[in-house]
């Protein structure tokens, strides 16, 4: 599913279903927290979440934001990225389909790419007794700024 801003109205109708089939209440501040992360359109973490609904002059606690979360992890609409044991951040499920990432072991830089030489290699791509739903590799390894640092480093301990 390639993400379009009219995903927004199918995101929001399954967090309804959702909330509903869990007999939970659709509040104010679980409307705010879900529409602030459906405007973001990149990774994020409880804490961005709340410093933007600060900066909109919407209070909330960070415990509602993670709370809002986990809902939307259950509901499959977000996903959760453990880049390492330190890096945890979330996106939507439906634009984490669509990319992979890159993660720097120097300076833990997460960056998102596309490529269409992967996806074509894994469409389609069948798992006995696994019926995948989704799938996101990770890249680690060194930026070119970290990689640019210890060429440096290295001319320097030279001289
Ligand atoms: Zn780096």
């Amino acid at each position: 599913m390639n993400y379009t801003y009219n995903n927004d109205d199918i995101l929001r109708k399954s967090f309804s279903e959702y909330l509903k089939s869990k007999k939970l209440r659709q509040t104010t501040e679980r409307d705010a927290i879900f529409a602030k992360i459906c405007q973001t359109k990149n990774l994020f973490t409880p804490d961005t979440i709340w410093k933007q609904l600060e900066d909109d002059h919407f209070h909330v606690s960070r415990a509602s934001i993670y709370n809002t979360i986990v809902l939307l992890l259950d509901a499959k609409i977000v996903v959760r990225h453990q880049f390492s044991s330190t890096i945890i951040q979330y996106e939507l499920k439906c634009i984490a389909e669509q990319h992979h990432y890159t993660i720097c072991t120097s300076c833990n830089v997460v960056s998102e790419i596309k490529n269409d030489k992967i996806n074509n290699h894994f469409s389609g791509y069948k798992i006995s007794k696994f019926a995948s739903e989704y799938y996101t590799l990770y890249f680690y390894g060194i930026c070119s700024k970290c990689k640019y640092k210890q060429m440096h480093n290295i001319m320097k301990t030279k001289e």
